[in-house]
């Protein structure tokens, strides 16, 4: 059984090789080299030019996180690699060989062939023409190679070992003729740092249909890049700077910027939120945690100002969800404000599912006007999503310079939904060092503008709304004068490079 076997396995390499072989007298090659954004990537590129390959990989810098790497010395495996960067909106980079493979090179026959030695050879390190220049962008690398003595080539050891992987997500593919993928994919896991998350990898036949390559993607949760829409775009789409209000998919609006309540109690609550509402700001965010909703309602009722003009957020903390109906009814009688405009759950938790149930029932009776969602990040929205009925409206996460979200915010907006920053100046205890942060400094000076209103004008522009906490009159004002300057391209880039993936809280 075991001969038959090695019979079979080698009567698929010959084909394959073969095949190598016979592309090659042609004169076909494939000599992509450089991560060239898939658009650009139906004409094929032949040049190993490092400029040329330094611009295309300038060009797509900004626009994925997402590579597919392949190598394809035959031309089997490149249209493959093709069907999933175009499904996944990715990079694609084509492996070469620094000295290219002739059929002679790829006789299976000859055991001093160049590819038998090299298979034999657990250290054979072939090397590559050409490289990518910005493998930082990219937090996922699909990699897709022939089967070649039921290995990967060992050209694939020295891609992986000439970049740092570490955190990336690594999804391997292999095209063979017969043999699958084996062990291929695991015996190059040792390559790589440990912190490399590797996708369980598939065998595809030559000629595979497109569909069943992005089938196998989306088994397999790799999600297409959210696309090219940035947040100023975002924010151009659906951000009315006039009227200085979004409207949400629920079809409300809301104000594009507010006050935060957390950890402001008592009589400070209801004297920041009425000198707030004094001072034009109608977007109050309040949750069940921060033990002030009845605070914020008291200081909303006597504003003197009709309650259609206010909008009022409020949060079920995931203590509550088992009983998320009852968390509702406590949440609209504390705040005694006819309804509440938008209800977030404040974390995931167990039973979250239920909670925005409840929520979407609470909608369904008029008592809650829009539902979202707080501290949900892409895969834990991916998992929510397909179970719920009711698109969340809005999305409140974490954002500031320090911790910007640049993946998640596209994602979130192309969902149609709205995100808004926590935490926008850095969260207490923080924000001296980010209001003092030097190139924020320098861009409120050219404006005549405090760094506070640089940074919450960086979030408005990439379509993000801003909540700023605060208990200082001169500050909440200070807070609303956001609309009479504009950053330059230049100045958001600046303020983009300080991201430092730094939480501030650890939800
Ligand atoms: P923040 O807005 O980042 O910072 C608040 C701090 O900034 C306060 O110390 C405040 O002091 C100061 N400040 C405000 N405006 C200023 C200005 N113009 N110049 C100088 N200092 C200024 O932090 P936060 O209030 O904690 O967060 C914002 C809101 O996000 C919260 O209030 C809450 O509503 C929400 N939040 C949500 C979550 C969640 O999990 N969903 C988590 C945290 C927060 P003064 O009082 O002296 O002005």
């Amino acid at each position: 059984m075991k001969r038959l076997c090695s019979i079979i396995i080698l009567f698929a390499v010959l084909v394959g090789m073969t095949a190598c072989g016979n592309k090659n007298q042609t004169g076909q090659r494939d000599a992509s080299s450089g991560a060239t954004s898939n658009k650009e990537t139906n004409s094929s590129v032949t040049s190993n030019d490092e400029a040329d390959t330094m611009k295309r990989n300038n060009q797509s810098k900004e626009t994925t996180n997402i590579l597919v790497a392949y190598f394809s010395c035959t031309g089997t495996t490149k249209p493959l690699a093709e069907y999933a960067a175009g499904y996944l909106n990715a990079d694609l980079y084509e492996i070469v060989a620094e000295t290219p493979y002739t059929s002679e090179d790829l006789d299976y026959n000859k055991s001093n062939s160049r590819a038998n030695k090299e298979q034999d050879d657990a250290n054979a390190r072939p090397a590559i023409s050409g490289k990518v220049e910005n493998m930082d962008q990219y937090t996922t690398v699909v990699l897709a190679y022939p089967i070649w003595w039921g290995q990967a080539p060992r050209i694939i050891s020295t891609f992986l070992e000439s970049y740092d992987f570490s955190g990336k997500t690594i999804v391997p593919f292999c095209t063979s003729h017969s043999s699958g993928i084996g062990s291929s994919d695991k015996n190059l896991h040792s390559l790589v740092d440990g912190s490399v998350e590797w996708k369980d990898g598939n065998r595809f036949a030559g000629g595979t249909m497109e569909s069943e390559i992005t089938g196998w993607l989306d088994e397999m949760g790799i999600q297409p890049f959210a696309g090219e829409s940035t947040g100023k775009e975002a924010a151009e789409r659906v951000f009315d700077f006039e009227k200085k209000t979004v409207t949400l998919n629920s079809g409300y609006e809301m104000p594009l910027n507010g006050l935060g309540t957390y950890s402001l109690e008592d009589e400070t609550c209801v004297s920041s939120v009425s000198e707030a509402l004094k001072r034009g700001v109608r977007l109050i965010d309040t949750a069940y945690m921060y033990h002030n909703e009845e605070e914020v309602g008291r200081a909303v009722r006597d504003s003197g100002i009709s309650r259609g003009e206010i909008f009022v957020i409020t949060k079920l903390y995931p203590n509550q969800f088992e009983e998320p109906e009852k968390a509702i009814d406590v949440a609209l009688e504390k705040l005694d404000i006819e309804y509440i405009d938008m209800m977030l759950l404040h974390h995931p938790g167990t039973n979250d599912v239920k909670a925005y149930k409840a929520m979407e029932k609470a909608v369904d009776e008029g008592k809650i006007r829009s539902i979202g969602l707080s501290n949900w990040y892409v895969e834990e929205l991916e998992e929510f999503l397909p179970q719920v009925n009711i698109t969340p409206a809005l999305v409140q996460n974490e954002i500031h310079p320090y911790y910007q979200e640049n993946d998640v915010i596209p994602y979130i907006q192309n969902l149609g939904i709205v995100v808004q920053g926590w935490y926008p100046l850095g969260g207490r205890g923080h924000t001296a060092e980010l209001l003092g942060d030097e190139t924020i400094a320098a861009i409120a000076k050219a404006h005549g503008k405090s760094s506070a209103q640089v940074i919450l004008r960086w979030n408005l522009q990439k379509g993000v709304v801003v909540i700023p906490g605060s208990s200082n009159p001169a500050h909440i004002q200070e807070n609303t004068e956001l609309y009479d300057f504009e950053l330059t391209d230049e100045e958001m880039e600046k303020i983009n490079a300080l991201d430092r993936n730094e939480k501030h809280d650890w939800y």
